[in-house]
């Protein structure tokens, strides 16, 4: 039987880094992965590469290159006329972005001398891996044996009873990634981050889009302010997002679906041509073999680990969306990379409370940190300061004049505890704010970094400024 210093089971975002850095620290390591991707092909990068951040965003992008010359470039002086979406072409764009990527994870095993085994992986026990065929027919169920093991199984979309996915008119997010035409009306449950993302790139290219949210308030987990400001926008842009709104049953008749839910004034129903099911992502470990090895699940199903991603068996490790925590993919790549240092003997660094969220619609939400409402919670006395992008220069001169950054800071230290953005390019602003917490800057720190004129990174200057009320262009 093959012998391991590493099995790496999942190359997703969390998997195939985790297995890439072991490499690289000389030890033996083999990465399992089941995925077959839309041709029939074994395919490396999870639900992040093949159906989650990466065709999202590309989506995103061709969505929003349309609405802005269809609608935004006029301001510009620039005329346009004929404007017309080939959703096939988007599509396979994506498809393309997709499959360049995949293959360059592929060529990263290589070169780091990762061996790619194609199959499913089921633990015997903490040493001993099953490998179980999923492409070729021909392929004989195997056996290895793993010094430590790395669980990175990640993820899959959520079901629900009242909306079962049939693939054609209801669909969940890989679906809805792969529409050949832009739906008249689309309805999405769940107005979460992949909720919003979906439904921001079809009401893009023209749906009518209805999101339904049980929940009361609007992205419950954003800070309140930021939160409110978006809902503002995306409202405007035409999202109809309709709040306290439970779904509780489905049905199709094969060219449109019917929707009923219960909201505050009882119950309603809708009719659309596709509908989304975007109610969050469940943690996978289907046939991994958890009951007959005795690793212990929590009740959601999530592999309990400690501080350390350390599962109940030994020298047997769970990292990324399959373990408590943020479902992201950078995080689970952390999570990836402290273990495989940890499992070699080094030092390891992984801050849980500086982990970067972003919701990509547009302008983005991006956040660090504790919001104002946690600190009211724990009674922690901060203090605050705001700045509008319309009143820098950089977002003037862009016409992306929507949103703000806020900064909190402890009232006693000045330590920055949490900063939040509603703006243009939020998701790469927010990496400034990142590196700010994590070396535990105060805002006075930012306040007295110099920042380039004229840029959007200003409005985080200036928001530093504020919070001691001596911001300069407001
Ligand atoms: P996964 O990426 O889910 O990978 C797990 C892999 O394990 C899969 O390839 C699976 O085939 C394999 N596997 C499972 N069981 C076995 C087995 N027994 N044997 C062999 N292989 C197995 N996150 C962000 O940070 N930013 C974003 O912009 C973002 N956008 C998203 C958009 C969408 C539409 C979706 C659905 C998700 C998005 N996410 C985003 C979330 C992100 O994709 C996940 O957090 C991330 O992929 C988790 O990584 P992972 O390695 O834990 O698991
Ligand atoms: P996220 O976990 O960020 O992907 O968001 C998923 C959202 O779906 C959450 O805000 C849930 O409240 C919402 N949701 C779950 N079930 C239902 C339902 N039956 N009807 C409407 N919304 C739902």
């Amino acid at each position: 039987m093959e012998k391991y210093d590493v099995v790496v089971i999942g190359a997703g975002p969390g998997g195939y880094v985790a297995a890439i850095r072991c490499a690289q620290l000389g030890l033996k390591t083999a990465c399992i992965e089941s995925w077959i991707n839309d041709e029939g092909k074994p395919a490396l990068g999870g639900t992040c590469l093949n159906v989650g951040c990466i065709p999202s965003k590309a989506l995103l992008d061709s969505s929003h290159h349309f609405h802005h010359i269809k609608h935004e470039v006029k301001d510009h002086g620039i005329t346009t006329s004929g404007v017309t979406i080939d959703v096939n072409k988007m599509v396979s764009r994506k498809a393309k972005i997709v499959k360049m990527l995949t293959q360059g994870i592929s060529g990263l095993f290589k070169k780091n001398k990762v061996e790619w085994i194609r199959g499913h992986a089921k633990l015997l026990s903490n040493s001993q891996i099953e490998i179980n065929p999923v492409h070729d027919e021909h392929d004989e169920k195997s056996m290895i044996e793993a010094g430590h093991t790395i669980i990175a199984t990640g993820s899959v979309p959520t079901k629900i009873p009242p909306a079962s996915v049939d693939d054609k008119l209801v669909v969940d997010s890989t679906g809805a990634l792969k529409f050949n035409e832009v739906p008249r009306r689309l309805g999405i449950i769940g107005a979460g981050v992949i909720g919003l993302e979906l439904g921001s790139v079809w009401n893009r290219l023209g749906s009518e889009v209805i999101v339904l949210e049980a929940l009361p308030d609007f992205l419950a987990v954003v800070d309140r302010q930021i939160a409110s400001e978006a809902e503002k926008v995306l409202r405007n842009q035409g999202l109809d997002i309709r709040l306290g709104a439970k779904v509780t049953g489905t049905g199709s008749n094969n060219r449109e679906v019917s929707i009923n839910y219960e909201d505050s004034e009882g119950k309603q129903q809708i009719t659309v041509d596709k509908l989304i099911v975007a109610v969050g992502r469940s943690p996978n470990t289907q046939g991994l073999g958890a009951d007959e090895c005795g690793l212990e699940l929590d009740d959601r199903g999530f592999i309990v680990v400690d501080d350390n991603c350390k599962t109940n068996l030994e020298n047997v490790y769970a990292i990324g969306d399959v373990v408590r925590g943020p479902m992201l993919a950078h995080k689970a790549s952390e999570e990836g990379v402290a273990i495989a240092e940890r499992i070699a003997g080094k030092a390891s660094h992984m801050n849980y409370e500086v982990i970067p969220w972003v919701i990509y619609t547009w302008p983005e939400i991006a956040w660090v940190g504790k919001t104002e409402q946690q600190l009211k919670e724990e009674d922690i006395e901060y203090n605050s300061g705001s700045f509008p992008f319309m009143a820098t220069g950089r977002a003037r001169a862009m016409g992306e004049t929507a949103g703000l950054i806020k900064i909190l800071a402890d009232n006693k230290t000045d330590r920055v505890l949490g900063i939040h953005i509603f703006g243009p390019s939020a998701s790469e602003l927010i990496a400034e704010a990142v590196l700010a917490m994590e070396f535990e800057s105060s805002s006075e720190d930012i306040a007295r970094t110099i920042h380039a004129h004229p840029t959007l990174s200003e409005a985080m200057h200036e928001a530093a400024l504020g919070v001691d009320n001596r911001t300069i262009h407001i």
